[in-house]
């Protein structure tokens, strides 16, 4: 019962990459700044180990932002001329790349850091992509004109990749998609259609994980101009519950979802986000194991992973380390609870 993972990223070493930033610049080039992602990999790799978590991940050390780290194995995309582009509903800026041409990618994307986990690790291991939804709305598009239909088009290769990832022996597939909860009315049609597309004939365990995005000040800004109850998620659980998709990954620590609407997404693994990624403060196991109790009350047991609430990316990397064991810890305690 409870097994942990987490959502994915964790903070970069400051040897690899500048710290604490969302688009951090690499500290190395060529061959030594791949020997740098790989060892990086396994330092996490280590760490989530030591710390008890259950399904690992590679932290998404080799990647310098967890869409545009996809998007460099692809053409008809130009890296070169990016646009400055309002993203999330024009929540924040990003400069991002433009769509110039038909989509293809150029060869695998992770088969380095799925065979290098998969060498390294008798445990589960879980590997994320960006969801269409979500890459849709972080590039700009000057060739396919409808974001359904370029959407579509990205769903296939990553479903492309996913497959290879499979084979390379991973255990789950989980699509980052937090745009889920910014268009909200196209999650029932083209978001899940997409998804769908996405984890065609997969036999690994699939999931999706949605959330208020990383804990950047703008997010901030943003989740508290929501109200005291996050209902937004009513209008996408009945259709993800109805979905092919095997588990949903939502933040719930310090988090304004009422949980009845936990409920909504039966017969679906739930990954509980008991740990806050937007606050520096360290959960306590007593924390962790009552975030779990309340979850308990909409979702069953045996249908609960106890997760972080979103990637830990930007985060000091020694309070990601202290996070992942505060959540092994919780997840202990809940456990003893419900025995
Ligand atoms: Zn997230």
């Amino acid at each position: 019962m409870f097994p942990t993972t987490i959502a994915g990223s964790l903070p970069k070493p400051a040897w690899l990459a500048e710290t604490h930033k969302l688009w951090p610049t690499w500290k190395a080039e060529g061959d030594a700044l791949a020997q740098a992602k790989r060892d990086a990999t396994l330092l996490w790799l280590k760490e989530q180990e030591d710390a008890g978590v259950d399904i690992v991940t590679d932290g998404e050390q080799s990647r310098q932002h967890f869409v545009h780290g996809f998007l460099e194995a692809v053409e008809g995309i130009d890296f070169e001329h990016k646009v400055r582009m309002g993203i999330r509903n024009n929540r924040y800026d990003a400069m991002v790349p433009q769509v110039v041409g038909p989509l293809r990618l150029t060869g695998r994307v992770h088969a380095t850091e799925a065979q290098l986990m998969r060498s390294h690790t008798t445990k589960k291991i879980k590997f994320t992509l960006p969801g269409p939804m979500t890459i849709v709305d972080t590039v700009a598009d000057a060739h396919y004109g409808s974001r359904e239909t370029l959407a579509m088009a990205f769903a296939e290769l990553l479903n492309q990749e996913a497959r290879a990832l499979q084979a390379d022996g991973v255990d789950v597939i989980q699509f980052d998609e937090p745009a889920y909860n910014v268009f909200m009315e196209h999650v029932p049609t083209w978001g899940i259609a997409s998804l769908h597309r996405a984890i065609e004939g997969l036999t690994c365990t699939t999931g999706v994980h949605i959330c208020y995005g990383y804990g950047i000040q703008a997010n901030k800004d943003w989740k508290t101009s929501l109200g005291d109850r996050w209902t937004q998620y009513e209008a996408i659980f009945p259709a993800l519950a109805a979905s092919r998709i095997d588990q949903v990954s939502l933040e719930v620590a310090n988090s304004r979802i009422p949980d009845d609407v936990l409920g909504l997404l039966k017969g679906k693994d739930v990954l509980i986000g008991v740990i806050d990624v937007a606050n520096d403060a360290v959960e306590t196991p007593e924390q962790v194991a009552e975030t779990i109790g309340r979850a308990m009350r909409y979702v069953p047991a045996d249908r609960i992973v106890p997760c972080t609430n979103c990637g830990m990316a930007p985060m000091d990397r020694g309070i990601a380390a202290a996070k992942l064991r505060a959540l092994v810890e919780g997840a202990r305690l809940a456990r003893e609870r419900a025995a």
